[in-house]
């Protein structure tokens, strides 16, 4: 008699990935028409049709770990062509939602991130603790006179805020990525996909170096078909984050180290930058959610609560940040400061939910697509 093996479903971790936005994974017959149309799927154990029977039997083993439902881009010319509409592109999303909340620490913060539910929560908190601190320095009013966001909401008190913030960032992503890696590299030597099985660290980190052209690129978004258009909205939205952050820190050296207080003129090429960057980021998420909302007659999802709130989140952040500067410029303070503390609380959340957001698959991908590479599952493509 044939060796029997017992699979024991978990019925929960199916509903779970239901609610993310992979509602249609019962509908699959496994044809397998997914795995040949995937421009990066590999010839050896190709995905996503098994990603696809393990969804339904809700071997969630299978799933989490498994680095090829990192290296998917959502282009979803799988879900175009799939006979049943299973949408495979959007249940391996829903697999990197869930994948995200079981590497998280805390994890009840992991929980409760991509809980439409708790989205008041989230908000409070920032605005509870900036509340807090401006009633306790005496600041809980528009300041008279010229506007000066400094006076209203000091630079050494958004310091006191967000440098301790990039520390808790640096811990809880690191625990993240940590447990991911672990995870990934187990699995991948389990089933048997990873050809080098040690993991040397300089080795690994050059693989990394040698992947990040690819990201900048984003190259990968020119083999698919199905959701092309989204090529020129990440590229927006990526190098926008980019710029801010480059900004942040010029101005961060420019206030500490070489004593220069803003705001800074317009024509200043740093904050010709910042403006640059910010309008960026708004077209780029108007696009995105664009993309997301419209139906091209495929079977493309329209997302889930888990994609709406980053997408939200970021369309808040570049809005409020040039609203508060064009207030400020038409001299509105009654508008200018309180867009400032909204803007403000919209950095905080970008900041502090990021290993737990869906923009935190922007660093487990990366790591791996370098993976892959470093242990010779190179996809096709
Ligand atoms: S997801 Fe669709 S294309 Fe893929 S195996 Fe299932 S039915 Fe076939
Ligand atoms: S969404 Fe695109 S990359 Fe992901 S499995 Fe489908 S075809 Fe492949």
């Amino acid at each position: 008699m044939a060796d029997s093996k017992w699979v024991e479903p978990d019925l929960n971790f199916v509903k779970q990935l239901k609610a993310l936005g992979g509602d249609t994974l019962k509908k699959c017959y496994q044809c397998a028409t997914c795995s040949v149309v995937c421009p990066i799927s590999p010839d050896e154990k190709p995905f996503p049709r098994k990603e696809m029977i393990a969804a339904q039997w809700g071997l969630k083993d299978k799933l989490v770990g498994n680095m090829d439902v990192w290296l998917c881009h959502q282009c979803n010319d799988c879900s175009t062509y799939c006979p049943r509409g299973a949408r495979p592109g959007d249940v391996l999303n829903a697999v990197r939602a869930y994948s995200i909340q079981e590497y998280a620490w805390p994890s009840w913060l992991g929980k409760i991130v991509p809980d439409a539910r708790y989205w008041w929560l989230l908000l409070a908190i920032p605005v509870a603790i900036f509340l807090l601190l401006l009633g306790a320095i005496g600041h809980l009013h528009i300041p008279e006179g010229e506007i000066e966001f400094a006076n209203f909401f000091p630079t050494l008190l958004v310091d006191a805020i967000f440098i301790p913030l990039t520390g808790w960032v640096f811990l809880t992503f690191g625990i993240g990525i940590s447990r991911f890696m672990t995870d990934i590299r187990q699995h991948a030597i389990a089933d048997g996909k990873a050809k080098r099985k040690d993991l040397n660290v300089p080795d690994f980190l050059r693989t990394i170096v040698c992947t990040l052209p690819t990201i900048l690129r984003h190259s990968k978004f020119s083999e698919c078909s199905t959701n092309k258009d989204r090529y020129l909205a990440h590229i927006l939205v990526m190098y926008s984050f980019i710029g801010l952050f480059v900004v942040t820190n010029i101005f961060f050296v420019a206030l500490y180290i070489l004593q220069i207080p803003g705001p800074y003129s317009q024509t200043n090429p740093v904050k010709i930058l910042a403006n640059v960057s910010g309008i960026a980021l708004i077209v780029g998420a108007i696009l995105m959610m664009t993309n997301r909302a419209k139906d091209r007659g495929t079977n493309v999802g329209k997302g889930s609560y888990f994609d709406w709130s980053l997408l939200i989140l970021i369309l808040g952040l570049g809005v409020t940040g040039e609203l508060s500067q064009l207030t400020r410029l038409a001299h509105i303070p009654i508008v200018a400061y309180p867009m400032y503390f909204a803007h403000l609380v919209f950095v905080f959340c970008l900041f502090t939910y990021l290993p737990f957001s869906k923009l935190a698959h922007l660093v487990y991908r990366t790591l791996a697509m370098s993976y892959s590479r470093y242990c010779g599952r190179e996809p096709m493509g």
